[in-house]
């Protein structure tokens, strides 16, 4: 990784290859370029919820290497119709159902994958793994009831790699270490979940057997840049304490706030990261495109808080499916 200390610091330059729509980064460091990605370039796209991807060219092969992040695209309406768009036409569906992935959604916006990591197993990180999975042979990274939900759908095992949190794996280009956490404290600090999907279990699963199964977070090392992913509103300040990532994807929706110091704690733990963006903070049950996929009020005030509590870091608000492109010089 190149990240350096004071007397050389890296100067990170955010090209953003579309607009940020209503959230303008403002520093001065800020390109807006189009073309195509550079060779040092690391390039995020959003995909709502936790889901993320993560896409470099590598140094020793040229090739390009891509990670997922709890990739959710379908956007289903279930849960709570306060979130439905009126003007969404599309099926509701209970606890009880099946979901199926929206595989046009998908296949209009995921060729390749290397990597997939499952933070946990609730139905808007898990539900579309195990399609991705099958269209792009990509390795999937998750904990015990993860890789069970993925044996339920036919994965094969040569792409599963079962996970307990603790591990740091080098895969040469990219290399990952797991990192034990927590869920978010929903439900006034009551929500508690300790069912896990066993080995055997069979598809179609219900909304209702996708259950959390524990919850982690990961590091991505890739393309010179260390990047520490969150899939929930918590983690464990003991084992991310020390970890110095340029670049963090730090869960922003209001459950954080149930969390004694939330933002300032993570912030100091993982050394002001020189590049912030929000995730799962955003309305997952509208489809894009939706006037009502956003929820601008939550980012707004998680990035009041960053602002307050690591003002240095560049915080970058991702839209939908826009590419965000980082690189190091
Ligand atoms: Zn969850």
């Amino acid at each position: 990784m190149k990240r350096l200390d004071a007397a050389g610091r890296v100067v990170l330059l955010v090209m953003v290859a579309m607009s940020l729509g209503c959230y303008p980064s403002e520093s001065p460091e800020t390109e807006t370029v189009s073309g195509p990605p550079r060779d040092d370039s690391l390039t995020f796209r959003y995909f709502g919820a936790a889901g993320w991807e993560m896409s470099a060219i590598t140094e020793a092969s040229g090739d390009t290497v891509v990670v997922l992040v709890d990739p959710y695209l379908t956007r289903a309406k279930y849960g709570s119709p306060d979130s439905w768009d009126p003007t969404d036409t599309r099926p509701s569906y209970t606890r009880a159902d099946t979901l199926f992935s929206d595989v046009d959604v998908i296949d209009a916006q995921i060729d390749q994958a290397d990597f997939i990591l499952v933070q946990h197993a609730h139905p808007d990180h898990v539900m579309d793994v195990p399609y991705i999975a099958h269209r792009t042979g990509a390795v999937v990274i998750g904990h015990e009831t993860t890789i069970n939900i993925m044996r339920a759908y036919g994965v094969p095992d040569i792409q599963l790699i079962t996970v307990r949190g603790g591990e740091d794996y080098d895969f040469g280009d990219v290399s990952i270490r797991v990192i034990p956490s927590l869920h978010s404290p929903l439900s006034d600090k009551r929500y508690y979940q300790s069912r896990v999907v066993e080995q055997g279990a069979t598809r179609p699963l219900r909304i209702s057997q996708l259950v959390e199964g524990g919850s982690l977070m990961f590091l991505v090392r890739i393309a010179g840049h260390d990047v520490v992913t969150m899939g929930s509103m918590n983690f464990i300040e003991r084992q991310i304490e020390g970890l110095r990532p340029d670049i963090a994807l730090i869960g922003a929706a209001p459950s954080h706030l149930e969390i004694y110091e939330y933002t300032p704690r993570l912030m100091r733990a993982l050394g002001f990261p020189e590049v912030v963006m929000p995730t799962h903070a955003d309305n997952f049950q509208a489809p894009y495109g939706s006037t009502i996929a956003y929820r601008t009020e939550w980012v707004e005030a998680f990035s009041a808080e960053v602002r307050e509590a690591s003002p240095d870091s560049r915080l970058i608000i991702p839209r939908h499916l826009e590419p965000i492109r980082l690189f190091a010089r």
